[in-house]
């Protein structure tokens, strides 16, 4: 048998070791986690519709309706008008043909990319994509060919070379770093080499482009220049689930063939009554959109002269590059010990040597909370110690995350 407990302590020895702390109570900035109370700057709750009373509301009154389980697959007689109505206002929202709801966001990636590429095909791939893309890419059997993050040179290149069914994917708004994809050269790369864009802007939903509808719509591009976009539920829509749109042939498509759609018990109908109220929050209430972008602003200016490096971002997702993983996890304990939950990221999540904390944002963050962000990093700055980020060694040894 392999040393299972052997990889363990090498990875304690690495500072790659990961635990999970436990939350108790709602998710919010304000969290009791494993019994202590911190301001959290790490959720994807960005708009703080998580505990939203309108989505609580639409999953108590629809379970008193229509109880809870999901009973089958929607093949079968799980597909329910709560999830059908659903995919209706989805298609709406992100201005598509049609959508179709999954489960979870993983299972979208997956199903969505290993139907639509397969043996003898080619999928093109971001260096930086998220590990359900990559996952969706070894599924589907067809070659993976990717590109240099965002080079759009790079790419060309590689289409250029390449016969047969092409398959270009992308995150929308990169999930580690917060910048976004050239979403308008990969149209027109696509269009000129007969590939198929796809799109994940699941940290794009919500935060980004005219009323929250994604990177896609930020840049006015349409069905014809990104024939198919992934969203996820879980993060700015504060319930839970995933969905893609697109043409209707390529959706009835998907029924025939996204394996992660077919084999799986429907979610729980409440909870799609929940994301269709959460649709139209994200849209009605263009405040907290505004209030966002404001926190993003002020966190930018007061941190750009601490001596850290921040990533060229404009969205919610605003890492500080540290490198090493012990210095990560140094200075996430150095802000732990000043009452902040900011987890670092190291490896394999994100490259070797680029480590990091990934600070977001939230509407549900008051300008007070950020504040005491600013605070905090300012008393634990590389500048004004005049050493690096992350000093606090002995901290480093018990940290959690
Ligand atoms: C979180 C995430 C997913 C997965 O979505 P879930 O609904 O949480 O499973 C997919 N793609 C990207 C880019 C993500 O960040």
């Amino acid at each position: 048998m392999r040393d299972f407990a052997g990889e363990i302590e090498s990875r304690k020895s690495a500072g790659l070791y990961r635990t999970r702390r436990t939350v108790t109570g709602r998710q919010r900035p304000q969290l009791t986690a494993d019994g202590k109370p911190l301001l959290a700057f790490c959720s994807n709750d960005y708009l703080g519709l998580a505990g939203h009373p309108a989505l609580v509301e639409s999953v108590r009154s629809g379970m008193g309706d229509l109880g809870l389980g999901g009973a089958a697959s929607h093949l079968i007689c799980g597909h329910h008008q709560a999830h059908h109505e659903l995919e209706r206002k989805i298609a709406g929202f992100t201005r598509r043909s049609a959508a179709l709801f999954f489960s979870t966001g993983y299972m979208a990636n997956m199903g969505v990319i290993a139907a639509l590429a397969g043996k003898g095909d080619t999928i093109f791939s971001d260096e930086l994509n998220h590990a359900s893309i990559i996952d969706g890419c070894k599924l589907s059997r067809a070659r993976i060919r990717t590109y240099r993050h965002r080079d759009t040179d790079d790419l060309e290149q590689q289409l250029a070379e390449t016969e047969g069914h092409k398959l270009v994917v992308t995150d929308g708004v990169f999930s580690m770093d917060g910048d976004m994809a050239p979403l308008k050269r990969l149209a027109e790369l696509c269009a000129e080499h007969d590939a198929l864009l796809i799109v994940d802007d699941a940290h794009g939903f919500g935060c980004v482009g005219p009323g929250g509808r994604g990177s896609v719509a930020s840049l006015g591009l349409s069905e014809e220049d990104v024939p198919v976009v992934i969203g996820t539920f879980g993060k700015a829509f504060g319930t839970s689930g995933a969905f893609v749109a697109g043409p209707a042939m390529l959706m009835d498509y998907l029924v025939q063939k996204a394996r992660t759609y077919i084999y799986t018990t429907a979610m729980p109908p409440a909870i799609a009554l929940a994301s269709c109220t959460s649709l139209a929050l994200v849209e009605t209430e263009g405040w907290r959109r505004t209030h966002l972008d404001r926190l993003i602003k002020r966190f930018r200016e007061a941190v750009a002269n601490l001596g850290y490096e921040l990533m060229p971002s404009d969205t919610p997702i605003q890492p500080i590059l540290i490198g090493d993983a012990r210095q990560a996890l140094a200075l996430s304990a150095d802000l732990e010990a000043r009452g902040l939950l900011v987890t670092a990221i190291r490896p394999p999540t994100v490259p070797d040597g680029a480590s990091r904390l990934r600070i977001t944002l939230s509407a549900a963050h008051t300008q007070d909370d950020l504040d005491r962000l600013i605070d905090a990093l300012t008393a634990c700055a590389p500048a004004s110690a005049g050493e690096s980020p992350g000093q606090n060694k002995s901290a480093a040894l018990t940290a959690t995350s």
